[in-house]
């Protein structure tokens, strides 16, 4: 439906901005800090299937909130997963700051 694709896209560009934003070296109640806004966020993201999904798949694999650029990546493949689900090409998490951070045109 078209609500959950311009949610999808708006949320996707809040993720990957915050982790663009993320410090290179966060302190460990940032670290902390991050860790759960991802545990919750996959509570509440407001549609459910998608999010039962995205729960399972954080059970095997644990949020890199160790760094800008490891957060970034670790985005980057949560969206790919979500991707190749839908049947969409999977980007090139090498591209993550030309698109979220430093900015292309889009
Ligand atoms: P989007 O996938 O929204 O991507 C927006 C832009 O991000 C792209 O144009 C591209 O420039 C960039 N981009 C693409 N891939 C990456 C990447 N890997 N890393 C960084 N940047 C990238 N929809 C469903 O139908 N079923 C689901 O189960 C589902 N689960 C979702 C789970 C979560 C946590 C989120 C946030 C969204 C989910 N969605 C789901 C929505 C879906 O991912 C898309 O947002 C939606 O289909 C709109 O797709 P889009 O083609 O506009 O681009």
């Amino acid at each position: 439906p078209a609500d959950s694709i311009a949610l999808g896209r708006g949320t996707w560009r809040l993720l990957h901005s915050m982790a663009a934003y993320y410090p290179d070296k966060p302190t460990v109640e940032v670290q902390n800090d991050m860790f759960a806004f991802i545990k919750i966020f996959s509570k509440f993201y407001p549609c459910p299937p998608c999010a039962e999904d995205f729960r399972n798949w954080l059970k095997s694999h644990t949020p890199d909130v160790s760094s800008r650029s490891g957060l970034s990546r670790w985005f980057c493949d949560a969206h790919n997963e979500v991707n190749v689900k839908l049947g969409k090409p999977e980007f090139d998490c090498n591209l993550i700051d030309q698109r979220w951070k430093d900015g292309w045109a889009d």
